[in-house]
């Protein structure tokens, strides 16, 4: 049997984490099992359906490295078709028209909240004699019959055996008066026909597939597996939020995370493979099973996705980090990359890729490479460069120029000189002013390489225009 799995979003405008962990697993799922990923839009809602908003779960699927195997299916052009299977179960006698007007639906519901009951329909049109009067100018809706006692059971991977009594499922709207499906009634339908063999999504949607198999039955149908991830919590444990920060896969890639590292993180949110922290696509392909996805709520932890960005950061070719970094030194400090600088980002690379979690960090602690001076100054930096820093740096220019060969080893020298010379060995005393000259920072990576990197006439131009 071919694993089917699907992603069907509603296009809401943004792309959730949750959702892009749900997509992730879907689709670990059916690489690993060599089956399909399928991608459904769930584009009823057709007030808030906009090409924009679908075009924002499709860009974020494909950053995050998801490929899908299908043409994205649009559940609003497969309505007469949901509609045909509402007509097929009421010719069957599995559904019913109800001629409910609202007043009575009112009555019924207020009278199911007097005595306590979890439905409130009460049914009356279920075994109404074929032909029965049926009020003027009422058109009908088409309700499913639910089984009505008993209980059904959900054997789900995820989440092991839940069941419910029959007696909690109410004859359910499957096609409304103007004709149009229900939500319900399309998911069982979409994932009938896209051959779908196992449903992998949030536990969110574990009530609905009670009602959906009472679908599924009607129609003699096959179910999907279910497997009902658990939610995303913030650190507080309670429901991932706003409150807890970024939302949005969006949000996340423009605060400079690599997919890699935001699909490693994902994945680790209810699913893990020993102790391992760092996990690759191809390792997890190799190593995922949704049965070994965790039951209880897992936690967002910023601090932890942004070690895994380290780490998959300092792993990136060099030019490949740099063609990422461009784009963000343009958009958070409005930074124009020239060939000079780009020969310079690119020889500092390594030492710059080592300190920062995440592209933001780096396009800000590299900008000295590709700023003119003068640089905007920290105020910890600034304080180096008081009357003894800048004596110190006058002696440093002075010596550096001297030197004929700009390498690490003997700008080094230099410095090491001046700071017996100057300051009884204190290397930082050398180090820190000549840092805020040429970086405008108190930190950096190490100063001899970034001189080397700026090359001697920069590096001398900084020198003496402090
Ligand atoms: N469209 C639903 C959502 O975005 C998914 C429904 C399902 O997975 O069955 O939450």
């Amino acid at each position: 049997m071919t694993i089917v799995t699907r992603f069907p979003p509603s296009p809401t405008g943004f792309m959730h984490i949750g959702n892009a962990r749900t997509a992730l697993f879907n689709w670990l799922y059916a690489r690993k099992t060599g089956g399909k990923f399928l991608v459904r839009i769930e584009d009823t809602d057709r007030e808030r359906y906009s090409t924009e908003a679908v075009d924002i779960i499709l860009k974020g699927l494909d950053w995050l490295g998801l490929g899908y195997d299908n043409t994205p299916v649009s559940q609003f052009e497969g309505r007469a078709r949901h509609a045909e299977v509402a007509h097929e179960l009421l010719k069957r006698g599995l559904a019913y028209e109800c001629y409910c007007t609202p007043e009575e639906l009112d009555a019924m519901r207020e009278k199911a909240k007097t005595e306590g009951k979890p439905t409130y329909y009460d049914r009356r049109w279920r075994d109404a004699a074929p032909g029965a009067p049926k009020p003027p100018g009422i058109k009908p809706v088409i309700r499913i019959k639910s089984p009505l006692s008993g209980d059904t059971t959900v054997h789900d991977v995820v989440q092991g055996d839940v069941t419910v009594k029959n007696e909690q499922l109410d004859d359910f709207i499957i096609l409304r008066s103007d004709g149009t499906p229900v939500y319900m009634l399309a998911v069982v339908v979409d994932d009938h026909d896209m051959g779908v063999t196992h449903v992998i999504r949030g536990d969110d949607h574990l009530n609905n597939t009670f009602r959906q198999n009472v679908i599924y039955d009607s129609m003699g149908w096959t179910k999907p597996t279910y497997a009902h991830l658990p939610l995303i919590h913030g650190a507080d444990g309670a429901k991932f939020s706003k409150r807890h920060g970024a939302q949005s896969v969006d949000e996340y890639r423009l605060m400079g995370f690599l997919p890699e590292a935001l699909n490693n993180y994902l994945m680790r949110l209810g699913w893990s493979h020993g102790d391992d922290e760092i996990i690759t696509m191809d390792q997890a392909v190799e190593w995922f099973d949704i049965k070994d996805v965790n039951k209880s709520a897992a936690r967002f932890d910023f601090a932890k996705l942004e070690s895994i960005n380290a780490h998959y950061m300092k792993m990136m070719d060099d030019s490949a980090l740099l063609t990422l970094l461009i784009p963000f030194l343009k958009s958070h400090l409005d930074l124009d990359v020239n060939d000079t600088a780009k020969a310079r980002l690119l020889s500092g690379m390594k030492d710059l890729k080592d300190r920062a979690k995440t592209l933001i960090q780096l396009a800000e602690e590299s900008a000295f490479y590709v700023r003119a001076i003068p640089l905007p100054m920290t105020e910890s930096a600034l304080k180096n460069l008081d009357a003894a820093g800048k004596e110190t740096l006058r002696l440093l220019h002075e010596r550096l120029s001297a030197l004929s060969l700009w390498n690490v080893e003997n700008i080094d020298a230099v410095c090491r000189t001046l700071a017996n010379d100057m300051h009884g060995g204190k290397l930082g005393k050398v180090m820190m002013p000549f840092r805020a000259a040429l970086t405008g920072s108190d930190k950096s990576p190490a100063l001899p390489h970034v001189a080397e990197v700026l090359g001697k006439e920069e590096t001398l131009f900084r020198l003496s225009k402090i």
